[in-house]
């Protein structure tokens, strides 16, 4: 297909687009306007497109407070990452077409967030360790966390 027939066909699309929304009845008799999502003042701003955008405009305490805090940016991006179950774990990794090995290094298994976090004994004597220097009780899972 040449440049000219598809241009051709990408015209009759958008006439033919044109002519099937142009023949749709409205709902109301009032006009049609713009705004933005269902906000009740509909205006744009960047502080609502940035909610809208980030975790689908649900606020997060959590995060509120974590990015608060005056710890290294690594470890904050490393706590969103964990918390979007984002980190590249060895599962994580074969999702995306790495080949190598899937299973914990401790373990033998499937090396996952939820894995690494609370359920592989090694790992969870690490982080019992780590919070109880802290005296913070170890969360049953990502959920209880956040
Ligand atoms: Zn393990």
């Amino acid at each position: 297909m040449t440049k000219r027939e598809v241009e051709e066909c990408r015209l009759q699309y958008f006439k033919s687009l044109y002519f099937a929304t142009s023949t749709v009845l409205p709902l109301t008799s009032s006009p049609d306007i713009v705004k933005w999502d269902d906000k009740e003042k509909g205006e744009f701003s960047t502080k609502e497109m940035y909610l809208s955008i980030d975790d689908s405009g649900v606020r997060n305490d959590f995060f509120k407070e974590i990015w608060k805090m005056k710890i290294p940016l690594k470890i904050k991006i490393f706590l969103w990452l964990l918390s979007k179950r984002r980190l590249l774990t060895r599962m994580a990794l074969s999702a995306r077409g790495w080949d190598g090995d899937k299973s914990c290094v401790y373990c033998g298994t499937n090396e996952s967030v939820d894995h690494l976090f609370f359920r592989c004994t090694q790992h969870r004597n690490l982080w019992d360790w780590f919070l109880n220097q802290f005296q913070i009780r170890r969360p049953r899972d990502l959920e209880e966390l956040l």
